[in-house]
């Protein structure tokens, strides 16, 4: 019997191992996190419309109803051609073996600051759910630094928002910002203006959705301009 490692459990690793269900061969699907996360709703996480719980599933429960597949939690640190094996290392042990006859890498990606890593000091990236967990927990700070501010004249610049990038993530994490501002300030915090807090949305690029077409863009842009008015009011 063949045995196929998957290594990664995001939307291709899941994918790779419900295609091999029906097969002969034995699965083992390894991912260094117990879940598979459903990235694109991470700006709801980040913006408190959802919990962490909600976009990420228990692998083991994705595929418990699979009887050729098993799932490790672990790491896999590096690949031996020769010898057909990956390198597992968990919380008790370090480079554990795991033998393959196929081999399927399915880690994803990470994401750019285009040449400018200084950024990342500042400003997270929003690929995992401790991403999502850290702008949340900015966003929440800078309110309560806000209400806790006697100085008026400094709400201002607590409460403005910049996202670097008007790709899908940037679009859809600066409207949902700009709604929780405008409506968490409204109703929940006493000292803060609501009028007064500004999210920005940079790119270099002449419009948002600068990879899609024109008039997608546009009607982007004009929900955008409908969705944080709506907020204001
Ligand atoms: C904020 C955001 C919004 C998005 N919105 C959309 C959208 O609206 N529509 C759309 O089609 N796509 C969207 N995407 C893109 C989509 O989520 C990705 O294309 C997709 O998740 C890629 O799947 P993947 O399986 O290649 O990688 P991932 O889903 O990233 O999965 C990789 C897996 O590998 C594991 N892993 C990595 N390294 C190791 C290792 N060394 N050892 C063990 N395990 C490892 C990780 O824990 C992870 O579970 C969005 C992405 C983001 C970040």
């Amino acid at each position: 019997m063949k045995r196929i490692v998957i290594v990664g459990a995001g939307f291709a690793g899941l994918a790779a191992a419900k295609a091999l269900r029906h097969s002969d061969a034995e699965v083992f699907v390894v991912d260094r996190a117990n879940h598979n996360l459903f990235q694109p709703l991470l700006y709801q996480v980040a913006t408190t419309v959802l919990s962490p719980a909600q976009i990420a599933s228990p692998i083991r429960e994705l595929l418990k109803n699979q009887r050729n597949a098993t799932v490790f939690l672990g790491e896999v640190g590096g690949v031996n051609k020769d010898a057909k094996c990956v390198y597992v290392s968990n919380q008790d042990q370090k480079d554990i073996p795991l033998r393959y006859d196929i081999l399927v890498i399915a880690t994803g990606v990470t994401h750019s600051y285009f040449g400018h890593d200084e950024f990342a000091e500042f400003a997270p990236g929003l690929k995992g759910l401790a991403d999502a967990l850290h702008i949340r927990n900015k966003v929440l700070q800078a309110f309560e630094q806000a209400e806790a501010e006697e100085d008026p004249r400094r709400h201002k610049d607590l409460l403005t928002f910049v996202l670097v990038g008007a790709g899908p993530t940037g679009v859809e994490l600066s409207a949902a910002l700009a709604m929780l501002v405008r409506s968490m300030l409204k109703t929940e915090f006493r000292r803060i203006d609501p009028a007064i807090a500004r999210v920005v949305l940079v790119d270099m690029a002449p419009r948002v959705l600068g990879t899609f077409a024109a008039e997608l863009s546009e009607a982007a842009a004009e929900a955008w301009g409908r969705s944080t008015a709506r907020a204001r009011r």
